[in-house]
């Protein structure tokens, strides 16, 4: 039986915009494991990660170990993953003890493609992006009253607007980002000093790691998110572009 299948089915209400802004001033300047704590407190075991074993996803891994192992983290298997970022998977759940769920979408790469008449990903990103993360996403959330995000403010212009604890319209559960403050300095510092295990493809030049065919690894001098869909507008898979509603607590 899945841990999706064991929560419980009676969920509350999430905080009001209100307590939003409140509990934002008292968690703006804490540390992320104090941010983490008041989430677990607040929401658990309604409180579910998306990661995509990215170097900030799993210092957030490493410290839900030890406040919270039994939160529940679920990874988008999109079937486009790097071998590298599957096996790092298992190396997590080696180390913690904590296996990150896969959450697939319906149609495999294989049914998906031949339904399209080839991959979408070159030409159609979005409607990929949309298929095989934000459908199987937004099933996944279901009943969950809060989410844990592992964005950066200086990642990119969208995630800079974003609030330690805010309300995310998109998927209707409050977001927890509690690495919002960090820098990618503070990210790599508590990967050496704790070693938290991260993707090898990050000392092969690839900063960002999505799925294969929109990755490529970056130039000395690039953003760290240039190698994410490169040369095209692109910048996003949607997941963590919020949109901006009136009372959203952002
Ligand atoms: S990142 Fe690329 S391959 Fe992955 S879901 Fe989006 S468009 Fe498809």
């Amino acid at each position: 039986m899945s841990i999706l299948s064991e929560r419980p089915e009676v969920v509350e209400p999430p905080l009001t915009p209100e307590q939003i802004a409140t509990v934002c001033s008292i968690l703006d300047q804490k540390s992320p494991q104090d941010i983490l704590r008041w989430a677990v407190a607040e929401f658990f075991p309604y409180l579910t990660m998306a990661t995509a074993f990215g170097p900030e996803g799993n210092c957030i891994i490493h410290m839900l170990a030890e406040i919270e192992p039994r939160v529940h983290i679920f990874n988008l298997e999109t079937g486009y993953q790097f071998k590298e970022t599957l096996e790092l998977r298992e190396r997590i759940k080696e180390r913690y003890g904590i296996a990150v769920e896969y959450v697939r979408p319906d149609m495999t790469v294989a049914e998906y493609e031949q339904e399209h008449g080839g991959p979408l990903h070159p030409h159609r990103p979005d409607q990929c992006c949309h298929n095989r993360k934000i459908v199987p996403l937004r099933r996944a959330v279901q009943g969950y009253r809060a989410w844990i995000s592992a964005i950066r403010k200086d990642q990119t212009a969208d995630r800079g607007q974003a609030s330690v604890v805010q309300w995310d319209p998109k998927f209707q559960l409050v977001k927890v980002n509690p690495l919002l403050y960090w820098t990618k300095s503070d990210v790599w510092k508590f990967i050496l000093d704790h070693d938290v295990p991260y993707n090898p493809l990050h000392d092969q030049g690839y900063p960002s790691i999505g799925c294969w065919p929109c990755t490529r690894a970056v130039q000395n001098g690039e953003d760290d998110r240039a190698g994410r869909w490169a040369g095209s507008m692109k910048k996003e898979c949607g997941l963590h572009v919020i949109e901006h509603q009136g009372g959203s607590g952002i």
